[in-house]
């Protein structure tokens, strides 16, 4: 009882990260969000983009967009930068 509880906050607590593609670095489509949003870290997640196909973990799909976000808030503080 206490896993099953356990497994059922792991999934509602990420359901509304946001999903990158590990391997070729695209936002999730819409449908691939619905399909993965839910998904516990270890389960995977399959990318249908024609080119890419590849089939990763939850954890790196999360990792991926985490990646992203932080990429494009230092570019955002770059640009504000004197010259
Ligand atoms: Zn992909």
């Amino acid at each position: 009882m206490r896993r099953w509880l356990a497994d059922m906050f792991e999934r509602w607590k990420h359901r509304n990260d946001p999903l990158d593609c590990p391997a070729c670095k695209e936002k999730a489509s819409p449908r691939t969000f619905l399909r993965g949003r839910y998904k516990t870290v270890s389960e995977p997640i399959a990318c249908d983009r024609e080119s890419c196909k590849q089939i990763n973990s939850a954890v790196l799909w999360r990792a991926a967009a985490f990646t992203r976000i932080q990429r494009e808030i230092l570019e955002r503080e770059v640009a504000r930068l004197p010259r």
